[in-house]
C-alpha cells in the first residue's frame, strides 16, 4: 500500500465546480487571439488592466473574507480559477505573489490594521507584491540574511541586497526577511527569535509598513 491510497481524495463542491463555466466564457473573450507564445508566460505574464478585472469580478483574494474585500469562498473555487487561468494561459502575474502568497501571509500574521489597509486593494487587482527572502549568500540558508531594518523616526530603514526576486521591477511591495538586530548566521538553528522579521517595504523610499506581525517565521 503507498501512502497514498491513505489519503481520501474530495470532490470539488459543486457550487465551485460550477465557476468554472463563468470563468471559461470570460477567458474564451479575454484570450481570443492571443498567441501561444505569450500565453506561455500565464504566471509569468504582466498585465495590470487584466488583474483589475479580475478584481472587478471578485476573482482575487477568492478565499479571503468579505470584510477585507476577499468573496470568502472555499479553496476549492480559488483552485477551479486557478486551473482554468493557467490553462488558458491568461495573463497572471501582476497579482500571482499577492493573491496566492502575501494576501494569506497577511491574514495570517498581519495585525488588524495591516489587514484592513493591504488586503482590500489586492483583492481589487491594484497591489502587487514580490517575496524578499533570497540574498547573495543567502539561498536555501536563510539563517544567513544580512538585510538590516534600523527603526527610525519614520519607520524602517532598510540597508541589503535581495536577488531572485520575482517580479519585482513591476511590483508596489515587497514583504522581506530582514535582521532587526543579531548577526547572520550560518548555524542550521537558524534565526533566533527577535533576530528576524518580516518586513512589509513600499516600493518608493524606505517607508515603513511594519513588521508583519512578530510571528515566529520560520
Ligand atoms: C524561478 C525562481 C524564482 C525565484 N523567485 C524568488 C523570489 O521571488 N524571492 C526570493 O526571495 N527568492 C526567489 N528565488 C530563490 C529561491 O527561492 C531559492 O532561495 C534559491 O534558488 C536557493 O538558493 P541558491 O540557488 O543559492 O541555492 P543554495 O542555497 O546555494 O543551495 C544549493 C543546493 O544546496 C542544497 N542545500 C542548501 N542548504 C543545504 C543544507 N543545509 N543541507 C543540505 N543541502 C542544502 C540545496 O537544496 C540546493 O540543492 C527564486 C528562484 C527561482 C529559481
Amino acid at each position: 500500500m503507498s501512502q497514498l491510497d491513505s489519503l481520501n481524495p474530495s470532490a470539488i463542491p459543486l457550487e465551485d465546480e460550477a465557476l468554472r463555466h463563468e470563468v471559461r466564457i470570460f477567458l474564451t473573450e479575454a484570450m481570443r487571439g492571443v498567441p501561444a507564445h505569450v500565453r506561455a508566460r500565464s504566471w509569468m505574464g504582466y498585465d495590470p488592466a487584466f488583474s483589475r478585472e479580475l478584481g472587478r469580478r471578485g476573482w482575487l483574494g477568492i478565499t479571503f473574507p468579505q470584510v477585507y474585500g476577499g468573496a470568502g469562498r472555499s479553496a476549492f473555487a480559488r483552485y477551479v480559477l486557478v486551473e482554468e487561468f493557467l490553462n488558458f494561459g491568461a495573463p497572471v502575474g501582476s497579482h500571482w505573489i499577492a493573491d496566492r502568497q502575501s494576501g494569506p501571509l497577511l491574514l495570517k500574521y498581519g495585525t488588524e490594521a495591516q489587514k484592513q489597509r493591504y488586503l482590500p486593494a489586492i483583492c481589487r487587482g491594484e497591489a502587487f507584491y514580490c517575496i524578499g527572502m533570497s540574498e547573495p549568500g543567502a539561498g536555501s540558508d536563510l539563517a544567513s540574511v544580512r538585510t538590516r531594518a534600523v527603526h527610525n523616526e519614520s519607520g524602517w530603514l532598510l540597508n541589503g541586497q535581495k536577488i531572485w526576486t520575482t517580479n519585482a521591477h513591476n511590483c508596489h511591495f515587497m514583504i522581506a526577511l530582514v535582521r532587526t538586530s543579531g548577526e547572520a548566521n550560518r548555524s542550521p538553528q537558524g534565526l533566533v527569535a527577535g533576530d528576524r522579521g518580516l518586513v512589509l517595504a513600499g516600493r518608493h523610499g524606505a517607508a515603513h509598513h511594519g513588521p508583519v506581525g512578530r510571528q515566529p517565521f520560520l
